[in-house]
C-alpha cells in the first residue's frame, strides 16, 4: 500500500444530504482519532474504540462543557477504510443546526473542512482506488436509472480497471522483450520471441480487444446521458398515443419519475434500462387546418437531429405521399418502423414493399391497446444495444476521458502494428507502444498531474 504524505492534515465535512433525519460527520486523517476524543463522552469504561462498531455517547462542547447532540460515532483505522487513513463518522441528528455545530467543533480541535471530492481523491492517492474506479464513484452519485448505477459499480469494482491494465501488461511483455532482443540477443529463448511479425500477431489481437471496448462506449454513453429518439409521423397516425402508452409502461416499471407534464416536447423515459430522451413531433398542438401542413415539416427537422427515430405509420391506411417523404427521410438512420393501429383491419404489414425494402426493424402495435409494447422495447434493446451491451459486461467506456485516451491508445498501436508489419526494426515499434501504454495509463491515472486529479476531484460533491 502506498502512503500519502500529505502534510498530516485532517479533513472534515458533512457527508449526508441536508433535511434527513440522521446526518454524518465525516474526519479523515491521521490524527482524527484524537480529534473526537476531545469533544465525545461516551462510557467511561470503554479502553479503545475498536474499529467498524458503533459507539454511543454525547458530543459535548469542550469549551462549556455543553452536550450539542447524541451521537453514534464508528472508527475505521488506516488502512482499512475509504480513504485508507484513520476516519471517524459521528452519526448525529440531521437537522441543520446540530450537523453545523458539530462539524464547527471538529474543525476548531484540529482539521480543516475537506475539499469537494477530498475523500475519494485521498483514496485515489492513497492508492485504494485508481482514477477511473474515482470516477465511478462520482457516476454511482450522480446516476438517475438503475442501469447507471449498475454500470458505475462495475467500473468501481475494478471492471474497467482491469481490462486497461490486461491491456498494459501485453503492451509492456511486448517493449520488454524487444528491448531484451536488442541488449541481449543471445537470450532470446528466455525471453520469448520478438520477431516483428510476432509483435505484428499479438498488436492484431490486442486492437481487437481495445476495439471492441471503444464499441462499448456507445452503449456507455446512452446508459450515461440517454439516447436522443424522437417520434415521427404524419398527423393522426398515433404518435401522442405511443409516448403515452410509453410513458405508462415506464411509471409501471419506475416509481420514482418526476411528474412529467404533456406540454413538454421532450421526455425522459426509462425503457426496461434504456434511457431514452424522447421527442414527440406532436408535442405541440396546432389548428387542424396548419397542422397538416407543418405536421410533416416538423417531423422532418426532428429526425435530422435524432439517434433514434420511431417512425410512426397508420398500418389500417394505405401509405401516402407524406409516409413516403418521412420514410426516404430515415433511410440513413437508426430507425424502428412502427406500425400502430394493429386492432383495426390491417392495410400495411411489415412485408408492404416499402417497408420490407428498409431492412429495419418494424413492429406491429396498437398504441391504444398497448398490445406490442414489450415487442417495441426489445427493438429497442437490440437497436440501441446492438453489439450484445449487457451492463454486467465488467468494462464499458461511458466517460469521454476514457474514450479518448483509448482511441489515442489504439492509434499508436495499429502505428505500431503497421511499422512491425513493415518488418523495420523493432526498436522503432517501442516508440508507439510506450506512447499507447502512456495513453492508457491516463485512464487508471498511474502518472496523472496534479491539474488533471484537481480538475476530476473538484466536480464532486462535497463530503465524498
Ligand atoms: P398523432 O397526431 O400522430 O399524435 O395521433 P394521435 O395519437 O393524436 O392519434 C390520432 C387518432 O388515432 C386518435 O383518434 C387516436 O385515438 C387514434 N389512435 C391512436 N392510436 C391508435 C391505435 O392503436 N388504434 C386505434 N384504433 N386508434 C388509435
Amino acid at each position: 500500500m502506498m502512503s500519502y504524505n500529505s502534510s498530516g492534515d485532517v479533513i472534515a465535512a458533512i457527508a449526508t444530504a441536508a433535511g434527513g433525519g440522521i446526518g454524518i460527520v465525516r474526519i479523515s486523517g491521521n490524527g482524527a482519532a484524537g480529534i473526537i476524543k476531545k469533544i465525545f463522552a461516551a462510557n467511561k469504561k470503554i479502553k479503545k474504540f475498536e474499529a467498524r462498531k458503533l459507539y454511543y455517547g454525547d458530543i459535548v462542547d469542550p469549551f462549556d462543557g455543553r452536550t450539542v447532540d447524541e451521537a453514534l460515532v464508528s472508527f475505521m483505522y488506516a488502512p482499512n477504510s475509504y480513504t485508507a487513513e484513520d476516519t471517524v463518522e459521528i452519526n448525529c441528528h440531521g437537522g441543520a443546526a446540530p450537523l453545523k455545530k458539530i462539524l464547527e467543533l471538529v474543525l476548531q480541535n484540529g482539521a480543516r473542512l475537506a475539499e469537494p471530492g477530498e475523500f475519494t481523491k485521498r483514496a485515489f492517492l492513497n492508492g485504494r482506488i485508481d482514477l477511473s474506479q474515482a470516477e465511478a464513484v462520482a457516476d454511482i452519485i450522480s446516476a438517475k436509472t438503475e442501469a447507471q448505477a449498475k454500470y458505475a459499480a462495475v467500473q468501481l469494482e475494478g471492471g474497467l480497471s482491469d481490462i486497461v491494465n490486461e491491456f498494459k501488461e501485453i503492451i509492456l511483455n511486448c517493449l520488454a522483450r524487444i528491448e531484451a532482443a536488442i541488449d541481449y540477443p543471445e537470450h532470446e529463448d528466455e525471453l520469448g520471441p520478438a520477431s516483428p511479425e510476432i509483435i505484428a500477431s499479438e498488436l492484431e489481437n490486442l486492437i481487437g480487444q481495445a476495439v471492441k471496448l471503444v464499441k462499448s462506449a456507445e452503449a456507455g454513453k446512452i446508459i450515461r446521458d440517454g439516447i436522443n429518439a424522437v417520434i415521427a409521423g404524419k398527423p393522426n397516425v398515433g404518435k401522442s398515443s405511443l409516448l403515452n402508452a410509453l410513458l405508462k409502461e415506464d411509471r409501471a416499471i419506475v416509481t420514482d419519475m418526476p411528474g412529467t407534464t404533456r406540454d413538454a416536447l421532450t421526455e425522459s423515459v426509462n425503457l426496461s434500462g434504456v434511457p431514452l430522451n424522447l421527442t414527440d413531433t406532436a408535442g405541440i398542438r396546432e389548428t387542424t387546418d396548419i397542422i397538416e401542413k407543418i405536421g410533416v415539416e416538423r417531423s422532418e427537422k426532428t429526425v435530422g437531429a435524432a439517434e433514434l427515430i420511431f417512425l410512426v405509420l397508420d398500418g389500417s391506411e394505405p401509405l401516402d405521399a407524406q409516409d413516403f417523404s418521412l420514410i426516404d427521410k430515415i433511410k440513413d438512420k437508426k430507425a424502428i418502423i412502427i406500425i400502430n393501429k394493429s386492432d383495426l383491419p390491417n392495410v400495411i404489414t411489415r412485408e408492404t414493399p416499402e417497408i420490407a425494402s428498409l431492412d429495419k426493424p418494424a413492429v406491429m402495435l396498437s398504441a391504444k391497446s398497448r398490445g406490442g409494447i414489450s415487442e417495441l422495447t426489445d427493438e429497442i434493446k437490440k437497436s440501441v444495444y446492438s453489439g450484445g451491451f449487457d451492463a454486467e459486461n465488467r468494462g464499458v467506456l461511458s466517460n469521454i476521458r476514457h474514450i479518448d485516451a483509448l482511441n489515442g491508445a489504439l492509434e499508436h498501436l495499429r502505428l505500431a502494428k503497421e511499422t512491425a508489419e513493415a518488418g523495420f526494426a523493432v526498436d522503432f515499434i517501442s516508440i508507439d507502444l510506450t506512447a499507447a501504454y502512456e495513453r492508457l495509463a491516463e485512464i487508471t491515472g498511474d502518472n496523472a498531474g496534479a491539474d488533471l486529479i484537481d480538475k476530476i476531484f473538484s466536480e464532486f460533491c462535497l463530503g465524498k
